[in-house]
């Protein structure tokens, strides 16, 4: 029963920041993606969307390119300039539509304002399912023969599909990005629960065995480093 369950949540919850200053735009935004099941950070700035991605490392990001702070397509060009995650652009003018049709690469698609927030959740879906059908494109991340894609939210070892919880995917994900690392008990909360939980250490301690016993047959595994955390190593 649980595994049904786990298995439609992990599906679908992708990370999407939010880049808007109109906090009616961004709330309506924010809210038809949240019912979608995706897990939404919003910035009001570019400097706030700068933290934000980095932070949370988004499936996709929706982009405002009337910021107050910045030139949306500039951010765009910067985003771009260090990864390749998919972009939606979100526009009210005229000239901004014909600046993003002039890019020969990059925007992966763009609204003009108003927009249906429907139409918008279809679109963010099926920029997800385009870049997750591209070779490379779903920056897949593989430590041994532990394979996790963010962007279609599935993990392998070896050829065996291994379903997990959300949170138990963020974990795995956050390892997987810095394998050999040691992370802490505290740096995995904050990377993974957010900081609405300080000192609640035993969380990650119940995570990661969760996590050890879904990955049985894994030549990565997640060794406890005693009084710090843990960290994954790869088979050498
Ligand atoms: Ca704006």
């Amino acid at each position: 029963m649980r595994d049904g369950i786990t298995l439609s949540i992990s599906a679908m919850t992708a990370r999407i920041v939010i880049v808007e200053d109109d906090p009616s735009v961004a709330e309506l935004v924010t809210l038809y993606l949240r019912n979608a099941e995706f897990i939404v950070a919003h910035a009001r700035t570019a400097a706030e969307a700068r933290t934000k991605i980095e932070e949370t490392k988004p499936a996709l990001i929706v982009l405002d390119l009337g910021l107050p702070d910045a030139n949306g397509l500039d951010l765009f060009h910067e985003i771009r300039g260090h990864a390749d995650t998919p972009v939606l652009a979100l526009t009210a003018r005229a000239e901004d539509v014909q600046k993003i049709e002039a890019l020969e690469s990059g925007m992966d698609d763009y609204m003009t304002k108003p927009f249906n927030p429907k139409e918008l959740v279809a679109r963010v879906r099926a920029v997800l399912r385009r870049v997750a059908g591209m070779p490379g494109g779903g920056r897949t991340l593989i430590v041994g023969n532990v394979r996790i894609d963010p962007a279609r939210h599935e993990v392998h070892v070896g050829d065996r599909p291994v379903s997990l919880r959300a949170k138990e995917f963020e974990l795995l994900e956050a390892f997987c990005r810095q394998p050999g690392i040691v992370l802490t008990r505290d740096r995995l909360l904050e990377d993974v629960w957010g900081f609405a939980y300080p000192g609640e250490t035993r969380t990650v301690d119940v995570h990661v065995k969760q996590l050890r016993d879904k990955l049985t047959g894994a030549d990565a595994k997640i060794e406890t480093v005693w009084g710090v955390g843990y960290k994954l190593v790869a088979p050498s």
